[in-house]
């Protein structure tokens, strides 16, 4: 049988080493790390328990329909539900707001607490289901670089739905037309964000991800993210794949055009198929020696990187859910500082997530709670972040003391932290970007580097840097599209 080498076991190399097993092909998965998920992992602090990376699940069809074509029952493996609030928000000016995952419910809380137009609301996430069904859906789903599926895809049709200003127009400009109310504007925003890119500069498109939260739902994973990673493990194993950990690859060896194997530990390891999870510049760079590639790729500018201090809280916050914000005043000078600057920025939004508010007791001691607190980061260009830290450590605690009406310091009982350099040593994703390149153009996502090279055959890519984009339910779609070129070019080489 055929054999495959996946490197790296981020959630798409997890999944592509599934997809690849149940093709019938033998699969063996090299991981750098001693552990599986890579950005997907977790640790535990004198009983207070952090999910290191990722925090929010949605779509979780992506995983539900992997589980099914492994003829597996994917609640044997994982429990998840729906939760009602997707964030809470809180503004410097005071305003304080609730967004239900339920339409109705959250129009009209729009409506009492800044006065928004309901239909606003309405009008602008039916927009977002039409953008996600008539064009997302095509796009995420294929791989939009091969003729045949283009062919497939129905994207001419696709494009002709869409009005104008979402093609040309940024994200901004198309929330600006929709809503009446600054707050709501930056709310809508935020959405950039969840691909690592400036609302400001970054496509009208991007408005279809409001749909993923509100017409299709946001959910919890028992046990926190890291019962994501642990469930596609599980399943890898089941399936007979073979985890070598502590293993990075050296070299990706090809010769005449056609990958023969991979380097690990000195020692050349033959393969069929290599399929690469590991940043798509340092497989380049690093393990084709590939420079001007390498070099190329970065004509594409890199998503933001983020700056988390993981807090063990010695208090319970009856106002804070499991998702917050506190957002910045200035939303645009943020960008700017983030991106044109790669600078510190003295009024970061910032994120909180605590799922002790869905486990209580567990995620976190009774009576306290799991703080993961992040904001924006600039990627990583040598910036003193050791100095950086204590300037975000201070106003972050100053922007929760105001807006809480708190005293956090003497709160915070246990302390560990994650910057962009360290993102980048313990995942190789470079300049430590969350999701490889953004989006801050209008074609950027359709330069992202697709799944497979012409010059190398055998050679696949899945993950975060490569199409079609970052976060756990585009890193699945990716192994998925992955897998389908892999089975339309077996097909090939037989004949
Ligand atoms: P990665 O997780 O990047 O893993 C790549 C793996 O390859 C790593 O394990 C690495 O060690 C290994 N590797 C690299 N090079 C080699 C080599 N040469 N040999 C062997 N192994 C190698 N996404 C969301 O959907 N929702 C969120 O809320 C969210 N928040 C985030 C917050 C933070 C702080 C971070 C860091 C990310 C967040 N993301 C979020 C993004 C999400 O985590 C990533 O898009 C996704 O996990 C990337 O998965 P991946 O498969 O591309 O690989």
């Amino acid at each position: 049988s055929l054999r495959a080498i996946v490197i790296g076991s981020g959630v798409a190399g997890l999944a592509s080493a599934v997809r690849l097993v149940l093709q019938g092909i033998e699969v063996t998965v090299f991981e750098k790390n001693n552990y599986p998920g890579g950005k997907l992992s977790h640790f535990e602090m004198n009983g207070y328990h952090f999910d290191s990376g990722p925090s929010l699940f949605t779509q979780p069809e992506n995983i539900e329909e992997l589980f099914e074509s492994a003829g597996e029952n994917i609640y044997d493996y994982f429990e998840y539900a729906a939760v009602d609030v997707a964030c809470k928000y809180f503004y410097e000016d005071g305003t304080k707001l609730t967004a239900y995952t339920n339409k109705e419910k959250f129009a009209k809380e729009l409506a009492e607490k800044i006065n928004e137009q309901p239909q606003n609301i309405q009008q602008y996430l039916q927009q977002s289901a039409n953008l996600y069904n008539n064009i997302g859906t095509v796009f995420l789903n294929h791989s939009l670089h091969k003729k045949s599926s283009l062919f497939k895809a129905p994207l001419g049709k696709a494009v002709t739905t869409v009005r104008w200003n979402y093609l040309f127009g940024t994200l901004n400009s198309v929330n600006k037309a929709s809503f009446t109310d600054e707050r709501t504007v930056q709310l809508f925003n935020r959405y950039a964000t969840y691909n690592g890119s400036n609302p400001y500069k970054a496509p009208g498109m991007l408005s279809l991800i409001p749909h993923l939260e509100y017409n299709q739902g946001t959910y919890y994973p028992k046990g926190g993210m890291i019962s994501i990673t642990n469930s596609l493990y599980q399943l890898a194993l089941k399936k007979g794949i073979k985890f070598e950990f502590n293993r990075p690859v050296q070299r990706i060896i090809n010769s005449e055009g056609k990958v023969k194997g991979v380097v690990v530990n000195n020692k050349n390891i033959p393969a069929d198929i290599v399929v690469s999870n590991m940043d798509v510049y340092g497989t380049y760079k690093y393990l084709l020696n590939d420079n001007s590639k390498a070099n190329q790729l970065l004509n594409q500018e890199r998503s933001s990187s983020a700056f988390v201090f993981y807090w063990g809280i010695n208090k319970t916050f009856d106002e804070l859910g499991l998702h917050n914000i506190f957002f910045s005043k200035d939303y645009k000078a943020e960008f700017e500082s983030l991106f044109a600057y790669k600078k510190f920025y003295n009024d970061p939004t910032v994120y909180i997530n605590i799922t002790a508010k869905c486990e209580p007791g567990i995620q976190a001691p009774t009576g306290k709670e799991n703080w993961f607190v992040m904001v924006n980061a600039p990627a990583n260009v040598g910036q003193d972040w050791k100095a950086y830290q204590q300037q975000y450590r201070a106003t972050i605690i100053a922007k929760l003391n105001r807006l809480l009406q708190t005293d956090i310091e003497p709160l915070i009982e246990s302390e560990q932290i994650l910057d962009p350099v360290l993102i980048e040593e313990r995942t190789a994703s470079y300049m430590g970007s969350l999701y490889g390149t953004s989006s801050n153009s209008r074609i950027a996502a359709f330069l992202r580097h697709p799944n497979f090279t012409n010059k190398i055959k055998g050679l696949y890519f899945a993950g975060g840097s490569v199409h079609p984009g970052g976060g756990i339910p585009l890193c699945l779609k990716s192994a998925k599209i992955m897998s389908e070129l892999v089975k339309e070019d077996i097909k090939k080489w037989r004949h």
